[in-house]
């Protein structure tokens, strides 16, 4: 999960790193308000989860407040790489003599986190790495001891950067390390972390990413993904509500299944019988009744579902346990939304289609005949 800019430079900020001055608007009074109170010159910044906002537009340097307006105006609304920009930062502009990168992120090669830095900052760092990787120093972090000063001062100095402010590149590089270790980073990065001409460093950008394994223990962070993500659908809540893999596809028959590779396997074969799938719906293992019901909830409430198809393998989840589940979360309806079609197979599979309720759901002896049947019913619905 990934920080906007202006939640990643709060964390970075109250770490004690350096940060301009700076506020977030949603329209383009907030903003002209913001670069007010600041004063000018501002930047104003696109907060969206991609990279390359400067080349793309989404950054502009202002120098009063009708140049404020306008970009505001500009920005706002904005199509930047498949996001709409909903908000801006707007933020004193740095004077900067140099644009220098720092960052901390997981090279799994080692099998140890590594911090780097470079002298060559600003937006071009990604073919910096490529063309001439030996203009980023690297140096790796044994974990369990965590980074030790030496360590820093050592990539700083292997760098080339320049004395008067290496104590305080060091010092944001072991402050970086630090909370990518303790808030569970998977990377996180400063670029440009600007340097004006009285040698201030100021981190002028700012990039964290969460392991979203982790969240769980992060509750500051995980807090700020529900604030920073307006664009989840309600689907996509109940997903995470529900903690089911979900991805909602195109179609109109929807899916259910236990284990990614059975769903796959469903997703293709309502392709080849002509079908088109609405969505990927993984309920994994131990699907008690619960889960069933919360399941057929998701995909009644897609409205492009026409019709639903159950492939179920009865493993350490039995088919009489899932058939149970089935009949108890259709029994609820007066009228049965969207049909059912069920395939059952695996551990007690005969015992579930013994069980199924018929007049709420078809029960299909294979895969093949229960995807042709969806299918059928999906395209009666259309038609
Ligand atoms: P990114 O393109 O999404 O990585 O966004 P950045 O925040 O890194 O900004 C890209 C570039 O815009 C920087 O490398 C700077 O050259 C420029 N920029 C951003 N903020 C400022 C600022 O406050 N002052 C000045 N002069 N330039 C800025
Ligand atoms: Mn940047």
């Amino acid at each position: 999960m990934r920080l906007h800019e202006y939640q990643a430079k709060q964390v970075f900020s109250d770490a004690g790193i350096p940060t301009p001055a700076s506020e977030l608007a949603g329209t383009v009074d907030e903003a002209v308000a913001a670069a007010e109170e600041i004063g000018y010159p501002v930047a104003v910044k696109a907060q969206v989860h991609v990279g390359g906002r400067g080349k793309a537009g989404g950054i502009k340097l202002v120098d009063d407040a009708e140049e404020a307006e306008e970009a505001a105006e500009a920005i706002l609304g904005m199509d930047l790489k498949g996001y709409t920009v909903d908000r801006v930062l707007v933020e004193e502009a740095v004077d900067f003599v140099n644009e220098l990168y720092v960052g901390v992120t997981m090279d799994r090669g080692e099998g140890k986190p590594v911090a780097m830095v470079s002298t060559r900052g600003g937006v071009n760092i990604e073919e910096v790495a490529e063309e001439d990787p030996d203009a980023i120093a690297r140096e790796h972090i044994d974990p369990a001891f965590g980074m030790h000063p030496y360590q820093a001062r050592k990539a700083v100095y292997d760098a080339g950067v320049d004395r008067e402010i290496a104590r305080d590149v060091a010092s944001i590089l072991t402050t970086l390390y630090q909370l990518w270790d303790d808030r569970d980073g998977a990377d996180a990065e400063i670029n440009p972390l600007m340097v004006t001409s009285d040698d201030e460093v100021i981190a002028a950008d700012a990039v964290f990413n969460v392991d979203e394994d982790a969240l769980f223990r992060q509750p500051e962070l995980q807090e700020m993904e529900e604030e920073g993500e307006f664009a989840e659908s309600e689907l996509d809540r109940k997903a995470d509500e529900y903690g089911f893999d979900y991805v909602r596809l195109s179609g109109n028959v929807g899916i259910i299944g236990n284990g990614a590779g059975l769903v796959m396997t469903t997703l293709d074969l309502v392709d080849y019988y002509g079908g088109e799938p609405a969505n990927f719906l993984d309920v994994g293992g131990g699907a008690k009744a619960d889960r069933i019901a919360n399941a057929l909830d998701m995909v009644f409430s897609d409205e492009n579902v026409d019709s639903v198809v159950f492939n179920i393998f009865g493993g350490i989840t039995r088919g009489d346990e899932v058939a149970k589940g089935i009949n108890q979360a259709l029994e609820q309806f007066d009228e049965i939304p969207k049909p059912v079609v069920v395939r059952l197979a695996g551990t007690n599979a005969a015992e579930g289609m013994e069980i199924l309720n018929e007049d709420l759901v078809t029960v299909e002896q294979t895969l093949e005949s229960a995807v042709q049947r969806a299918v059928d019913y999906a395209e009666e619905v259309e038609a």
